[in-house]
């Protein structure tokens, strides 16, 4: 037995592998949606009256009553029970990057034992799980272990298929018996309504009278890995962990670029078809596919939706991304940075906000009056950055996106802003007060519109950026592939209610000092820029000149790792931001830095367990048998009368002397113990265990290269990453 046998069987089985088409694709309009109880289905199956209460309810988010809510719900199992479905499932969304359900049968019996089924109103709108096996942070104390689910109707239900069933899934909020948020939806909804409260005022004060409901919008570009499932059930890193734990650098990466402006490998297209038809049936709407820059790296983003469904949309799809590449025999893989050396992976945040009266709030628009409503929004969203660049560092930290922030193919640590030239120098203009208030027929017309549409096209962006323009949103590109969007979004609403709340004070007495509103705004975003100015930045974010300045010249904090970025939820200006907005108490702002540290702890953890495991029980034998056979060859060839050269044999015996030497300080600084506190312990994490790990895989990588290859056990970089 040689311990290349899993590699050479997962080698044989790739070579018979073919796309595989799973069933005769349907038209998009047969598809599209089917699986939805959306308005429409509800049109077909509600009384006018009901669906009236209900259209109300999901377009503005009032309550609904229970009156309707018994109606909705009975239609809503009618609608069910005709596909097959036989199960409900409140799905929610715990504090982790993950979704979480408990399925209840339709099914109640009679006195005879006849089998009948029931959904009620109340079945459909509340839910109880049990709370405690959720993470809650400090809200463990005061909220005991209940915890329960309630329907959120702006996000419609859906049905669920596998191959033997199907499930009726209500997206629902989860808190705690004591109303405490112990999820991602509960703050995404608070942070909407503190945005349009605030945007109410300042597009008040501009004069508009007739203002519907504003919300926020989200598309999400996911970029993803695929690896041969032959190759990742040898790995068990990618099993456990998500990521290569070790893998020597392959001769050929991603230097020529064939793959991404390389064809779709056929296997691959035909996953994403099937993934794409299982979107389509959701109401999910899939736009574009591509390779990305990695070998083995692709994207996928639909077009954009509300930010709550959307984020609801994005969960579901990181699901089906796993379950349906799986069926085609890959494992997906959404770690930031699986791959050493490689290119990582992001989640871009693309966001705006609007409404069906105003229109999108962060698109220049066409008339002055539009421009007006931009640059006071897009101001605001300045001073967001400016003033919690540290909160939105915070929010997308996490040990695997520590791999890819500030790597030299992604953004860096440090939050600063993009505007494109021509919108940067507008600002610029205002800040150095060379923009007066000149009118024209009582508005100022500074032609944005024109100035801006050539800059939509992405060809000359900057991609450089954490935190860009792009013509009419901005795009959050630091966030992690694995992530929920619900992070980054709350954060983002939120700091906009923020800033939108201080320019409507600021605006107000400027307005009745003025009388002009022109006049006024520029006199609020000249005050604005003056302070916040310096978050503006449009060179290249990965250069070390920017590092240094950054942090020297322009006062924004770099913060690398989780462990640094974390505390920054604690910090005074973020708890009054959260609180004074009502998004989140400072209880459950607590309880969110507790949850996400002990994750960040938790996972470097086990990663620093299994590189032990995996050094030891995997590559350090690996090296001996191949010592093993050098020195027997060497003793065999002496009796020859023949001498070697032994450099190979001392060479890896030094790199697995030096590995194991490693191992022992890494195991010795997991045992530790009684750390003061939280952020100490992270901070172990960060420092210690991370630098250890790498001084092991160091060495097992050099060992990848010098052993023999009929001795390496774990499948190499060159068998992952080229798809076949
Ligand atoms: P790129 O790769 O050039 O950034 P993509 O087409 O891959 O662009 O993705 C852009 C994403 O931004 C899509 O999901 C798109 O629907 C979304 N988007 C477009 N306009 C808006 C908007 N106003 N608000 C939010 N998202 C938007
Ligand atoms: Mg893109």
């Amino acid at each position: 037995m040689t311990a290349n046998e899993n590699r050479i069987a997962a080698i044989a089985s790739i070579t018979h592998r073919s796309a595989m088409p799973v069933e005769m694709p349907q038209p998009l309009s047969k598809i599209w949606a089917c699986d939805v109880f959306n308005l429409a289905a509800m049109e077909d199956s509600l009384s006018k009256s009901a669906f009236k209460a209900m259209k109300n309810t999901v377009q503005t988010g009032s309550p609904l009553d229970p009156a309707t809510a018994d109606i909705v719900a009975a239609a809503m199992k009618e609608w069910a029970l005709a596909r097959g479905v036989k199960f409900f499932s409140h799905i929610f969304y715990p504090m982790t990057n993950i979704t979480a359900e408990k399925h209840d049968g339709f099914i109640i019996t009679n006195a005879d034992g006849g089998a009948m089924t029931e959904f009620t109103g109340s079945l459909l709108i509340k839910g109880e799980p049990d709370g405690s096996s959720f993470p809650n942070g400090s809200l463990r104390m005061t909220a005991a272990a209940r915890g329960y689910t309630a329907w959120d109707p702006t996000s419609p239900a859906y049905i669920m298929h596998t191959a033997n069933g199907a499930t009726l899934m209500i997206p629902s909020v989860f808190m705690s018996w004591t109303g405490e948020a112990l999820d991602k939806k509960i703050p995404l909804l608070r942070s909407n309504a503190a945005m349009d409260t605030a945007a109410r005022r300042v597009l008040g004060l501009l004069g508009e009278t007739d203002i519907a409901p504003l919300n926020s919008s989200c598309g999400a570009e996911q970029e993803y890995f695929l690896v041969d499932a032959a190759f990742a059930n040898a790995r068990p890193d990618l099993l456990l962990t998500g990521r290569t734990l070790f893998g020597a650098a392959p001769a050929k990466g991603q230097e020529f670029d064939d793959h991404y402006f390389g064809a779709i490998p056929e296997r691959v297209q035909v996953f994403m078809q099937d993934f794409e038809d299982k979107l389509y049936r959701l109401g999910i709407p899939a736009k574009t596919h591509h390779n990305e820059v990695a070998p083995g790296q692709f994207e996928i983003a639909p077009y954009f939706e509300a930010a709550n469904v959307a984020a609801d949309h994005q969960q579901l799809m990181m699901t089906l991304l796993k379950s349906t590449a799986k069926a085609h025999g890959f494992l997906c893989l959404l770690h930031e940075k699986p791959f050493a050396g490689v290119n990582g992976s992001g989640k871009h945040v693309n966001w705006s906000v609007g409404n069906s009266t105003q229109g999108n709030l962060l698109d220049p628009g066409k008339t002055p009056d539009d421009n007006l409503h931009f640059l006071l929004f897009c101001g605001a969203v300045i001073r967001g950055v400016h003033l919690y660049g540290p909160m939105l560092r915070a929010v997308i930290a996490s040990a695997a996106n520590d791999h890819r922030l500030g790597a030299n193919e992604a953004p860096p640590a440090i939050l600063s802003v993009y505007l494109g030239d021509q919108l940067e120098k507008v600002f610029m203009d205002i800040k150095e007060g060379k923009i007066e208030a000149a009118t024209k027929g009582g508005m100022m017309d500074l032609g944005l519109s024109q100035i801006l549409t050539f800059e939509r096209d992405p060809g000359d962006r900057n991609r450089t950026s954490p935190f860009a323009f792009t013509g009419n949103r901005f795009e959050f590109r630091a966030v992690g592939s694995s992530a929920s969007v619900s992070g980054p979004l709350v954060a983002m609403n939120t700091m906009l209610a923020d800033s939108l709340n201080w320019i409507a004070d600021e605006l107000e007495p400027a307005i009745a000092a003025t009388e002009n509103q022109t006049a006024a705004v520029i006199v609020v975003l000249k005050k604005l820029m003056e302070t916040h100015g310096n978050v503006v930045f449009g060179g290249n974010g990965y250069s070390p000149e920017w590092h240094k300045m950054a942090v020297e010249e322009r006062g924004l904090k770099n913060l690398p790792t989780s462990a640094d970025a974390l505390p920054e939820l604690c910090s005074d200006a973020v708890k009054t931001l959260f609180s004074s907005t009502g998004v989140l108490s400072p209880l459950e702002l607590q309880s969110r830095f507790e949850v996400y540290s002990e994750q960040y702890i938790l996972s470097i953890e086990v990663e620093a367990k299994l590189a032990i495991e995996m050094a030891t029980t995997l590559i350090y034998p690996a090296a001996m048998q191949y010592l093993a056979s050098l020195a027997s060859a060497s003793v065999g060839m002496q009796q020859l009368g023949i001498t070697l050269d032994h450099s190979i044999a001392r060479k890896v015996a030094q790199h697995t002397d030096a590995m194991q030497a490693a191992v022992a300080e890494l195991g010795a600084a997991l045992e530790q113990h009684g750390f003061a506190s939280i952020e100490e312990h992270m901070h172990h994490c960060a420092y210690v265990i991370r630098p250890l790990m790498d001084a092991v895989r160091v060495q097992a990588d050099l060992l990848e290269t010098q052993v023999a290859d009929d001795c390496w056990p774990l499948p190499k970089y060159r068998e992952l990453l080229f798809i076949k």
